[in-house]
């Protein structure tokens, strides 16, 4: 493992660079390791501002308050075979005629470069959602929403005003998508414990879920949304669909309808953007900025640039949409990039992406989730139970690929 890089290489053509070591980013490190046994001239780069890995899927639950944050940070030394040069440095920007990472530590030179660099939350320019929102990308946001809560119901626990303490014992997530879905599921089963300690009446603390469409978990099946729909009015979240929030305000979330969702805590889940780096790069950019590639992952016109995970806009030929951020196809795009570079050293025609869905699964509170898995719908505690099964499998592969490593071995 190396902190910074001291010498500049520029454009060296023997260096992979693989620029964010998160699903994919990873993803592509690991697999590559691997395939470099028959090119020991090759070097492999991995850049992250952090030295560990962050297992994004779990954060509404360190949110929540029932996974610790550094549960979350999986430290990178523990997966990455010697064969691998890590560097932790942030990312400023691109030489792109050069081919070099422009960072902290230094530029970089690259042969081959992936970006992996993820997103970012999208507030949409509404009006002072990023100054008054809180939101939950990392396990130090994470870690952030859950001080808040804990703070805020503190708070209502000492307040005399009953409408005060209503106001500051509510929790208001902007977004019906899966994170908004798993947060709030996950926050109201927990809250009425967290109220009981501080000597609040259990049933004080409310949470509102507030999405601007007809409905959550927009795109999934109409059983799936109606077993998590159910699930979240057990759990005795609020849930206000066709509510647009048209700004963040100091008494709360203003609807477009005028109407105001007062609360203490406000975090918003309401989607994502490419980061700011890469939005003034040159890149071409695609839906919400993420960068344009063609069907191997290359981007459009640097054919030298993969691209994987959230930053990639890949449009799935089956329904004309760009497939949506998520790790399941950051993962199969990081497998795809891997296969490309290794058959770039073989000399070999590269693989056209195609996704495989998998299905998909959220989490609604501790103990129930939704899944549609296979053409079938599941609600309750089987499909939290697959949930739990998929982030642990996630785990042991992310460690048994480092044991693939021949080198290592
Ligand atoms: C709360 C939450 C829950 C989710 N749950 C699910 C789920 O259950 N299932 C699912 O499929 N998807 C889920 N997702 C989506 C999933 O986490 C993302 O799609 C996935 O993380 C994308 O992987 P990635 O490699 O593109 O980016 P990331 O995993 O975000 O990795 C990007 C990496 O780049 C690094 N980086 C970024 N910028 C720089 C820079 N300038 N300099 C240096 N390093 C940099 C970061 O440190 C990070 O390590 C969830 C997302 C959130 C926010």
């Amino acid at each position: 493992m190396e902190k910074a890089v001291n010498t500049p290489t520029v454009g060296s053509s023997g260096q992979i660079v693989v620029a964010g070591a998160g699903y994919a980013g990873l993803h592509v490190a690991l697999r590559l390791t691997a395939r470099l046994r028959s090119h020991p001239e090759l070097e492999l780069t991995l850049v992250d501002r952090h030295d560990y890995h962050q297992a994004i899927t779990e954060l509404p639950r360190v949110a929540g308050g029932t996974r610790a944050a550094d549960a979350v940070r999986i430290p990178l030394q523990d997966l990455l075979a010697t064969r691998v040069r890590f560097v932790q440095t942030e990312i400023n920007g691109f030489d792109l005629p050069g081919w070099r990472l422009l960072t902290g530590a230094g530029p970089i030179g690259w042969g081959r470069l992936v970006l992996a660099l993820g997103s970012r939350p999208n507030d949409f320019a509404i009006p002072g959602l990023a100054e008054r929102a809180l939101s939950v990308y990392s396990a130090s946001d994470a870690e952030q929403v859950w001080a808040a809560v804990s703070k805020a119901l503190a708070a209502a626990a000492v307040a005399t005003n009953p409408e005060r303490q209503r106001r500051l014992a509510t929790v208001v997530v902007g977004g019906g998508g899966a994170t908004g879905v798993e947060l709030a599921g996950e926050l109201a089963e927990i809250l009425p414990k967290v109220a009981d300690r501080h000597g609040l009446a259990p049933d004080r603390p409310a949470v509102w879920l507030v999405e601007a469409g007809p409905t959550i978990l927009a795109g999934s099946s109409p059983q799936l949304i109606d077993k998590a729909t159910r699930i979240l009015s057990d759990l005795g979240v609020q849930v206000r669909t066709n509510a647009a929030i048209a700004a963040a305000t100091e008494e709360g979330f203003r609807l477009t309808d005028g109407q105001v969702v007062q609360g203490g805590v406000f975090v918003w889940a309401g989607g994502v953007k490419a980061p700011e780096l890469v939005a003034g790069s040159g890149l071409p950019a695609g839906h919400n900025g993420r960068v344009k590639v063609d069907r191997y992952l290359r981007v459009l016109d640097h054919p030298e640039i993969y691209v994987a995970g959230d930053l990639a806009s890949v449009t799935d030929p089956r329904t004309g949409h760009v497939l949506p951020p998520l790790a399941q196809v950051a993962l199969e795009e990081g497998e795809t990039v891997a296969r490309n570079l290794d058959a770039e050293l073989r000399d070999k025609p590269l693989e056209a992406f195609t996704f495989h869905d998998k299905g998909f699964v959220v989490s609604v509170g501790t103990r129930r989730g939704v899944a549609d898995v296979a053409g079938i719908t599941s609600g309750g505690r089987l499909a939290h139970l697959l949930k739990d099964a998929i982030e642990w499998e996630y785990r042991q592969s992310v460690t048994h690929l480092r044991g693939w490593d021949p080198v290592a071995m």
